[in-house]
């Protein structure tokens, strides 16, 4: 065993965390009177992007919260790997690999960068490790080229950092499933195209992601499978190129 860097340890157990695949069965969410999900099937595999479009109010967001564990679906499972995780708290689905990103980005503003994604990379173990954890949060800033403003504070960061700086908070977990709600909301070009690689990347190293997202063209990019939602429902689901050019879908976003 090294001294500096122990081949045990969380940061070791992240590096080797087995593949997982996130599975909704029959996923019912009502608000009130409306049920914004009514019984979702879906799957996101490992070593693939997938994403999960449709209008405003088809009920994206509510599914992402199910899956999360930010709200409790009032039918249907969630599966991550074989594990059902359906009653388990958000904190305990990060703990098990399930990280995500939120639409409305949510920093500790007080907090410089830095220690924003260190935040991530603690929330991971239970078994606390600080200095894998503060290996593994740097890493995730060099990933979004964040050193530069590390230092910083979060609060003083425009838009297009802190959508940044939320992706590596969840990345510095480790997670073997990601979610990423609008992850490129606020990115300029430049981010974008960094965003792209850096999701690819984690996708060729096995791990799976799922993205809610607007942009036709970045879904075009990166998906290779799309779920298409309306009022709660799945209109039609499979390889992204078939998707995109159903004329369900082609109709919904307008092309
Ligand atoms: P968008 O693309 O605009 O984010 P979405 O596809 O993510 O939309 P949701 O935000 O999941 O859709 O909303 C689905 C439906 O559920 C909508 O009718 C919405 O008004 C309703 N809804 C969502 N969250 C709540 C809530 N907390 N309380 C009441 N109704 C809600």
């Amino acid at each position: 065993m090294s001294d500096t860097h122990p081949p045990t340890g969380p940061a070791a157990q992240a590096a080797t965390r087995p593949a997982a695949r996130l599975t909704a069965r029959g996923i019912v969410r009502r608000y009130g009177g409306i049920e914004a999900v009514g019984g979702v099937d879906l799957m996101a595999l490992p070593g693939r992007i997938t994403a999960l479009v449709g209008p405003n109010g088809a009920g994206k967001s509510t599914l992402f919260d199910c899956l999360a564990g930010t709200a409790r679906p009032d039918a249907g499972r969630v599966l991550l790997g074989g594990r059902d995780v359906t009653r388990l708290s958000a904190h305990r689905r990060v703990r098990l690999g399930l990280a995500r990103t939120f639409q409305q980005i949510a920093v500790f503003p007080t907090l410089s960068v830095a220690d924003n994604v260190l935040v991530g990379a603690e929330q991971q173990n239970r078994r606390q490790d600080r200095r894998a954890a503060a290996e593994r949060a740097a890493r995730a800033l060099r990933l979004f080229g964040l050193q530069g403003v590390a230092a910083e504070s979060a609060g003083a960061q425009p838009t297009g950092v802190l959508r940044l700086v939320e992706l590596a908070r969840a990345l510095a977990g480790g997670p073997r499933v990601l979610l990423l709600d609008e992850p490129a909301a606020g990115l300029d070009g430049a981010q974008t195209d960094r965003l792209v690689s850096v999701l690819r990347g984690l996708a060729g190293r096995g791990m799976a992601l799922l993205l809610v997202e607007h942009d036709a063209e970045l879904v075009a990019e990166l998906a290779d499978s799309v779920y298409a939602m309306a009022e709660g429902r799945l209109v039609v689901g499979g390889p992204a190129a078939a998707v995109l050019a159903d004329p369900r879908v082609t109709r919904a976003w307008g092309r």
